[in-house]
């Protein structure tokens, strides 16, 4: 099901790949571009509409009831994020009048559907990013700003984006900003070797178009989430999971979403010639997994170091003790996924996977393996 574009924004669609092109020179990119240049591999950005989009679905959420198990364990993260709430006393009864029935109107129409699977949300948060640099979506002041979404959200965001703006935008831009620049020098200095590495591994190429990052105060349930076609990745500033140099990580797996799509078909292909289930995480498992061992060496020289003298793997075994540097831990080690199910996964990837990414076994045999072996 496709957004239900007006009409007449169907038949523009020159004007949307003008805006496409244009976006890298959007407000963020300028303002950035002083600090540390343009950035290889991705291109990071912090959007008006789409951190607005992501409160209201945000806030929302928050009067449901979970939807699944999963939501239920982790319903929401522990963010750093200012909420409407905390600016409450500020607000005129005007404000608040808008703000809620913004909320409300979040509440009954996106709050029960992923931002990730629903296509509707999909197209509705692609295209807010696509118009961050115009402060309407409807075009009444300026043409080029008709963002050509349906009248009713348009008039939501639009009722909503005043009130967001005087009490929360400046806060959670902020927030986005500091996160780019805490992650913008490790992209600056390892983004190209360790896109070309993942590459490799899956054995694709990275796409040539730097991967647009959208980030938000707050991003989904899981902390970051990637769609495609096109890829675009979004990445929460203020979830406790994606801080420090962990955010180099989640970058590299969310984009590893759209890259590693060979390693899925494989494993479908191996499973089929076996006659066995497809299994439903292995996927994700491994490109967890994969990220995390091609991101350790990086961010511990030292224990790259002393993988290299032991025998130029990328496995890194653990520093020796007394190293200052605090050790990288995977994302997946450290916010316990193998535990919560993923523990049978992580002893064939450590068995089959890891000889391959130490070049000690081809890519189709080591998916030949993991696979006969579940
Ligand atoms: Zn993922």
């Amino acid at each position: 099901m496709r957004f239900p574009m007006r009409p007449a924004s169907i038949g523009k669609p020159l004007f949307f790949l003008a805006l496409t092109l244009l976006a890298p020179l959007g407000l963020f990119a300028q303002q950035s571009s002083s600090a540390y240049g343009p950035l290889p591999v991705f291109e990071l950005h912090s959007g008006f509409w789409i951190n607005l989009h992501h409160t209201l679905y945000y806030e929302a959420k928050k009067r449901e009831p979970p939807a699944n198990a999963q939501q239920k364990n982790n319903p929401f993260p522990q963010l750093k994020m200012k909420t409407m709430g905390d600016a409450s006393s500020a607000l005129s009864p005007a404000e608040r009048q808008s703000w809620d029935s913004a909320v409300a109107y979040y509440a009954a129409n996106y709050a029960d559907k992923d931002l990730l699977f629903n296509t509707d949300l999909m197209l509705l948060k692609n295209q807010l990013g696509d118009f961050e640099g115009c402060d309407e979506l409807s075009g009444q002041r300026k043409k080029t700003c008709d963002a050509g979404l349906p009248p009713k959200i348009t008039q939501v965001l639009e009722a909503a984006a005043a009130v967001y703006r005087t009490h929360l935008w400046a806060d959670h831009d902020r927030a986005n900003r500091r996160w780019i620049a805490r992650v913008a020098p490790l992209v600056e200095e390892q983004g190209v070797g360790i896109s070309e590495r993942l590459a490799d591994i899956y054995q694709t190429k990275w796409p040539r178009e730097k991967i647009r990052v959208d980030v938000s105060a707050y991003a989904n349930w899981a902390g970051a989430y990637t769609t495609l076609d096109p890829l675009r990745v979004t990445i929460s500033s203020t979830d406790p999971r994606n801080q420090g140099d962990g955010a180099l990580e989640v970058l590299f797996h969310e984009a590893s979403h759209g890259i590693a799509e060979v390693v899925q078909q494989a494993i479908i292909r191996e499973c089929r010639q076996r006659g066995k289930a497809i299994p439903r995480d292995l996927w994700h498992a491994l490109i967890f997994y994969t990220t995390g061992e091609v991101i350790k060496p990086v961010l511990n020289p030292v224990s790259k170091e002393s993988a290299d003298k032991q025998e130029g793997g990328i496995s890194s075994p653990d520093p020796s003790p007394g190293v200052a540097r605090d050790t990288y831990i995977p994302y997946a080690v450290r916010e316990g996924l193998y535990q919560r199910g993923w523990d049978d996964y992580l002893q064939l990837l450590t068995r089959f996977w890891q000889p391959y990414l130490e070049s000690k076994a081809t890519f189709d045999d080591a998916i030949a393996h993991i696979v006969s072996a579940l």
